[in-house]
């Protein structure tokens, strides 16, 4: 069960009210945008008898297991603020860079070609989840501080993956945490990014279930974290040819299960530059708030994922390609008057 709790509340009220939950064996999570509690386990009170208490705004049932993340519990679209950009407001976001930091040059080489060419955020990964322990295992705690130079160079707040909680103080200043598909259940991860206050971007893992994806995000709201944005990132198929499949249902199945941003990495999906610009055209007519793209200055000598690594030259033309199609579709949208909370287009912007 959840209960709505009005604005203004005495917190003193509301301590006593919890604790007399608590006492009757039931489990309390707190909300805070809106205000909530969240019910489990326990004897019940009566929803009757609950929404006649002064301070009950609404009683609704419990829906899903994932009741923070969910768009029942919280109908507006959430936007999560990083630096200047508003992930999730209506617009499009585009996260570019190098798959891994290889150096400092490179790096702010590409931080500020992808700036220049409409990115929001830098990428770049330090501490690589690599398949083969004989490959490149990224640059580790080296690696963040170019990847904060080069954000600093380009005037970029960055992004790069953490892959253990310990790493967290490493991290300080890094401005999103990303949870790679292979950690996206690595439960005590995401209890400690759900403890401190920087934005997750949370992707797919390689299997996951749209409602596993959503339980992993709901442990980082759940620890008090509202700032989760999802990533799609294709899925294992039977198919081959491409190194995932691109499930392009996630965005709009997504829109209708959370209110939380949803991004698409077309770069890991494929595998193949070739296939990015198509592939996130998709992801924009489908929906999304925003994209990320592994760009690298000489894609044929990565370390890391070069075969799907655009130049800087093609990743400028495809964002103005995404954006153009972006806005052509928020004008068409907002014309049809498409209802908004369930819509990704912004009719004031
Ligand atoms: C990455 O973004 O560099 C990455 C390893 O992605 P994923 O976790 O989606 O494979
Ligand atoms: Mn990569």
């Amino acid at each position: 069960m959840i209960i709505l709790i009005k604005e203004n509340t005495a917190s003193a009220d509301l301590r006593e009210f919890i604790s007399s939950l608590r006492k009757r064996g039931v489990t309390v999570d707190t909300a805070a945008a809106p205000a909530a509690l969240i019910l489990t386990g326990g004897s019940l009170p009566d929803a009757d008898r609950l929404s006649a208490l002064e301070f009950v705004r609404e009683i609704l049932p419990l829906r899903e297991p994932y009741s923070l993340a969910s768009r029942h519990l919280h109908p507006q679209n959430t936007v999560v603020t990083v630096g200047s950009a508003r992930i999730g407001d209506g617009g499009l976001t585009l996260i570019a860079g190098p798959c891994s930091v290889e150096s400092e040059e490179q790096t702010v080489a590409v931080a500020k070609a992808v700036k220049a060419g409409g990115a929001a955020l830098l990428r770049g990964g330090a501490f690589k989840p690599r398949t083969s322990p004989y490959t490149f295992q990224g640059l580790g705690e080296r690696g963040l501080a170019f990847l904060k130079t080069a954000g600093e160079e380009a005037g970029l707040p960055i992004v790069s993956e953490i892959m253990d909680a310990a790493q967290l103080p490493l991290f300080r200043d890094v401005d999103v945490l990303q949870i790679g598909a292979r950690n996206m259940q690595n439960y005590e991860l995401l209890k400690a990014v759900g403890r401190q206050e920087k934005p997750v971007l949370l992707k797919r893992g390689l299997s996951a279930t749209y409602e596993e994806w959503l339980m992993s995000a709901e442990y980082i709201l759940k620890g008090g974290n509202p700032r989760v944005i999802l990533c799609e990132r294709g899925i294992r198929t039977f198919e081959s040819h491409t190194r995932s499949t691109l499930d392009i249902s996630a965005v709009p199945v997504l829109r209708e299960l959370t209110h939380l941003p949803v991004l698409v990495d077309p770069s890991h999906a494929s595998g193949r530059a070739s296939l990015v610009a198509p592939l996130s055209a998709a992801a924009v007519a489908a929906g999304c708030d925003g994209l990320e793209i592994e760009v690298h200055d000489h894609p044929a000598c990565a370390l890391c994922d070069g075969a799907q690594a655009l130049t800087p030259d093609t990743f400028s033309r495809l964002a103005k390609e995404l954006f153009a199609l972006h806005g052509f579709l928020q004008k068409e949208a907002c014309a049809q008057n498409v209802e908004r909370s369930r819509c990704r287009w912004n009719p004031e912007k």
